[in-house]
């Protein structure tokens, strides 16, 4: 949001030795710590952070692995093989092992390049790969959980270097371990993924098939899937190097099955996904009044009300102020209380 003071220190990792060096500096002087990632889910605070801001800058998409198929042939270095990715009959699964620093774009590029499918529709989310489990990012029907096996981490309560699985991680909507439980606990050195060579399952998230029923669209390929995907998101997500946001500043609504049933007979659009009944934040702040409007500096995108824009705004206490007002009108209107999204970084709540 571009907004926030600056930090007391930074420490940049380039490998993962250096990792226990910058949590011990941070004890050593009793210094909180905050990892940061690209900052795209992120927030300062006016008064800075009198504490460590840990940055994971080892990059790179490495350890390829084929997992075998159904030839009975077993797993092999997919880079050798001249076969990968010509069609969805010859490979299997294939796993790659990404660190943190990778910006996640690069990632979704490289599956798509590939013909793997499973992150496509993850194309064009801002920050970094080690970022993306810790609120499971999620886009157009798909999570990382779909795809994520496992991560290596560092634990600074043990002080020791981990593996955790999907299981341990317990993802549900915008969730996981890292950002509950275990918050400030982890951090994520390299993310794991498999992959499957071949397409999204049919029917795709509604904006997709609208689009690909207007231009015919008959060729359904994870790259030209994500093609797709930069072109929607390009029409009504402001470019954050461009416009100050966050992306969704406000989660969606998740109810009960009876909660949902009463939300449409009064006429509210709900959604049954694969996390449940939910009810589009965006479209409530829409109703609310909100499209377009500009708060304290703040202005509500006018296609996407779900994203805040920083405009003009010169305080973090003007996009509480904007935010806050957001809330209670919506909660006035609906009974609905919005949750924000992005983290803040903060002096207070932290281990030291
Ligand atoms: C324009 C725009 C569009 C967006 N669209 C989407 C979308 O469609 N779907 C979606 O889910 N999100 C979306 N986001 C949010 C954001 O892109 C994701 O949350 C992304 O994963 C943030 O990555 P980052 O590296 O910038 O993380 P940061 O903002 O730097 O960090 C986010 C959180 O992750 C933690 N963290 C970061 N790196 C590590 C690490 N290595 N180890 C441990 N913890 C770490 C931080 O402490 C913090 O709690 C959007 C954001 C913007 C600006």
């Amino acid at each position: 949001m571009r907004l926030g003071g600056p930090a007391r220190y930074v420490y940049e990792i380039e490998k993962p030795e250096e990792i226990p060096d910058a949590y011990g500096f941070a004890k050593t002087y009793n210094l909180p710590v905050f990892v940061l990632g690209g900052g795209a889910n992120t927030i300062g605070h006016d008064e800075g952070f009198n504490g460590v801001i840990i940055i994971n800058r080892m990059r790179g998409i490495t350890d390829v692995t084929w997992m075998g198929d159904d030839s009975g042939r077993g797993p092999q270095n997919v880079l050798q093989s001249k076969n990968f990715g010509e069609g969805k009959e010859s490979a299997g699964p294939i796993q790659i092992k990404v660190m943190g620093g990778e910006p996640w774009d690069n990632v979704c590029e490289y599956a798509a390049s590939k013909g793997l499918s499973g992150i496509e529709g993850l194309s064009k989310i801002p920050g970094l790969a080690g970022a993306a489990p810790v609120q499971n990012i999620g886009a157009y029907g798909q999570e990382i959980t779909d795809t994520l096996t496992e991560i290596d981490v560092y634990d600074s309560e043990t002080n020791s270097f981990r593996t955790l699985s999907n299981e341990d991680l317990q993802f549900s909507y915008r969730k996981s371990i890292l950002n509950t439980t275990a918050k400030n606990r982890y951090f994520v050195i390299s993310i794991t993924l498999t992959l499957q060579p071949g397409q999204m399952p049919r029917p795709f998230y509604d904006s997709i098939e609208k689009y690909v029923s207007e231009h015919n669209v008959t060729d359904f390929s994870p790259a030209n899937i994500r093609k797709i995907i930069s072109e929607i998101r390009a029409s009504k997500i402001p470019d954050p190097r461009e416009k100050a946001s966050a992306g969704s500043f406000f989660k969606n609504i998740y109810l009960s099955e009876p909660d949902a049933e009463t939300a449409k007979e009064k006429g509210y659009p709900v959604y049954k996904g694969k996390n449940g009944y939910s009810i589009n934040s965006g479209w409530l702040i829409e109703q609310a009044g909100f499209k377009g409007e500009l708060l304290h500096g703040i202005r509500v995108n006018e296609k996407a009300s779900l994203i805040l824009i920083n405009e003009s705004a010169t305080s973090y206490n003007d996009l509480a102020k904007a935010r806050d007002e957001i809330i209670a009108k919506v909660y006035d209107k609906f009974g609905y209380w919005l949750e924000q999204e992005p983290v803040e970084i903060t002096n207070e709540n932290f281990k030291r």
